[in-house]
């Protein structure tokens, strides 16, 4: 129940209005937290409902402490893409619609100068994308030194995108703030740990423990190969096969994109690819045509894939398995958005077989295995006798590590700086 967190009934009610009847898991655990003024650093996938578990807080805080006089936003949410912030954006307008608080939303990919209406009206919660929101600091149109709350959201994919030094500086600014929280859809990658050590003081770690129910929106099950052509084969037969509404397959290498895709096409399964070194104009008119639904696949590497926010993809394909879980983690979440149900399939040879098991180690649940009877592999599935890959933790004891393995990392940055 939310009546359980300290909330003004104002909150309350957009609660009940969006239809909300319990928390979610990383609801559970920050809200209150963050309520005392700690700082967080929370590892939330994106479709936990993160979004509330800070914006909750943030204008509590903001009901708690009037403003006594007009000027800059006193919260200020940084996001990787466009799109996230828009929708993070409309999230906070219907969160505190009751509530006199206002909220903008600053984004890249609009003309430079649009923004004049957020900049020079008293706005309290400003939701904005790292680069443009730079580009008004410099100009002096925007003064980040009134900032009391800061949220990094998805700072993984922040930082892959290279907006580290845009972010450094727009912390710099940011200065004065009281509370930061740091939201990563993993803590594996050793990068985020090390960034939330120069922007965080003495944060809370708390790692959600989505619920069956919360995790069943992505729907992942594997299938084993017995070589690469197997895995051309089993890919043919899921995009004939699957109800694929919109999906993106992933492989490893550029050159792999280029082969898949005309592997496709010789077997009329129209896609759009990217890859690295596509020329700017070619790359947005093959993002187009997906977005808009007229080709209903697109095959990628992940850096081409960087940085695209694409909505109701219903398929995520491994091709390739990537070799680390984190990567795993960010292209499923790129299916199953927004409460949508998505599904993540992987292709799987002999010598993918340990990241697998990392994979399940982490999510701490078997990947079904399927077969596709006229496909079945002719090789047994590869075996991993690391005991630890076979440990079925409990919940409690999986939080325990992951709260010992982020302090592990976090003595390691401390030792190296
Ligand atoms: P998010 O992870 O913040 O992107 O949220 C994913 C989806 O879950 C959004 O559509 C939210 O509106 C929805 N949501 C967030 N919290 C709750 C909740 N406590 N109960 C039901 N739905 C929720």
């Amino acid at each position: 129940m939310f009546e359980q967190f300290d909330l003004d009934s104002e909150l309350l009610a957009c609660v009940k209005e969006l239809g909300y009847k319990k928390p979610t898991s990383i609801q559970e655990l920050v809200i209150p937290k963050a309520m005392t003024g700690k700082d967080i650093l929370a590892s939330a996938p994106t479709g936990t409902g993160k979004t509330a578990a800070f914006l909750l807080p943030i204008a509590q805080h903001l009901l708690d402490y009037p403003r006594t006089k007009p000027g800059f936003p006193r919260v200020l949410i940084l996001t990787p893409t466009r799109e996230l912030a828009i929708q993070i954006g409309q999230d906070s307008e219907n969160m505190t619609k009751l509530a006199k608080i206002k909220t903008g939303v600053i984004t890249g990919g609009i003309n430079y100068g649009s923004h004049d209406d957020i900049l020079n009206s008293t706005t309290d919660i400003l939701v904005a994308t790292p680069g443009r929101l730079l580009e008004y600091i410099e100009n002096e149109q925007f003064d980040a030194r009134e900032v009391e709350i800061l949220i990094l959201d998805e700072a993984d994919r922040m930082l892959d995108m290279g907006f580290r030094e845009t972010i450094n500086r727009i912390v710099g600014e940011a200065r004065w703030r009281k509370q930061t929280m740091l939201f990563s859809a993993t803590l594996e990658g050793a990068g985020v740990i090390r960034f939330a050590k120069e922007v965080l003081t003495e944060p809370e770690f708390l790692t959600s423990n989505p619920s069956r129910k919360e995790k069943a929106k992505i729907h992942q099950w594997l299938h084993i190969a017995d070589d690469s052509q197997h895995k051309v084969n089993l890919l043919l037969n899921i995009l004939k096969q699957q109800e694929v509404e919109r999906a993106v397959v992933f492989a490893n290498k550029r050159e792999t994109v280029q082969y898949l895709s005309g592997k496709l096409y010789a077997e009329e399964l129209p896609c759009v690819w990217l890859e690295g070194k596509m020329l700017q104009d070619k790359r947005n008119k093959a993002i187009e045509r997906f977005k808009r639904g007229e080709i209903k696949v697109l095959v990628a590497t992940d850096v081409a894939s960087r940085g695209l926010d694409i909505d109701d993809i219903s398929h995520v394909i491994n091709f390739d398995l990537p070799r680390k879980v984190d990567i795993y983690i960010h292209r499923i979440g790129r299916t199953g958005r927004a409460g949508a149900k998505g599904t993540a399939i992987s292709l799987v040879e002999a010598h993918d077989m340990p990241v697998v098991a990392k994979i399940e180690r982490y999510q701490n649940e078997r990947l079904p295995r399927r077969i596709i009877e006229e496909l079945r592999p002719k090789h047994k599935e590869a075996r991993v006798t690391s005991r630890k890959a076979k440990v079925k933790l409990t919940t409690a004891q999986k939080k325990a590590k992951a709260k010992k393995q982020t302090k592990k990392k976090l003595k390691r940055v401390n030792a190296k700086s």
